[in-house]
């Protein structure tokens, strides 16, 4: 059984338990949830372009982080950060209770690059706010 430690890191960051496959349903919500879209559309930057027939139009060329400015293209990633930090399912009295924290509001959440949202977390963690946390808050 001292095999299975290999490297499983990206994919599946919890094991293969209860709690870790409640943990991944719950961001798979979160990952669909209309909050998170509305945070997104809220990021979203846009350019106009010029038809044949000169009708200019808009279309989205990527999300502006909320933190340094950049511009994360379409099709590359950009995260959705709680403000408030969600931490681990252990953290609350009720599965509900972290479905709330996870399922914010979208005034509790924020459009960052990979760099800014690291950075982040990286913060948080400095300043001990929660024992756990992990990569995708
Ligand atoms: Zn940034």
């Amino acid at each position: 059984m001292a095999k299975k430690k290999k490297k499983r890191k990206s994919k599946r960051p919890y094991k293969s338990t209860v709690y870790g496959a409640i943990v991944n349903k719950i961001r798979l919500m979160f990952l669909f949830s209309p909050n998170r879209k509305e945070a997104l559309e809220r990021a979203k930057i846009f350019e106009d372009y010029q038809l044949k027939s000169g009708v200019v139009k808009q279309r989205c060329i990527g999300y502006m982080c909320e933190r340094c400015g950049c511009i994360c293209a379409v099709g590359k990633e950009v995260n959705v950060h709680h403000i408030m930090p969600v931490g681990g399912l252990q953290n609350y009295p009720t599965l509900d209770a972290y479905i709330d924290a996870m399922l914010c509001e979208p005034d509790n959440l924020k459009v960052l690059c990979l760099e800014c949202h690291a950075l982040t977390h990286a913060e948080l963690k400095g300043e001990k706010i929660y024992e756990e946390s992990d990569s995708s808050n």
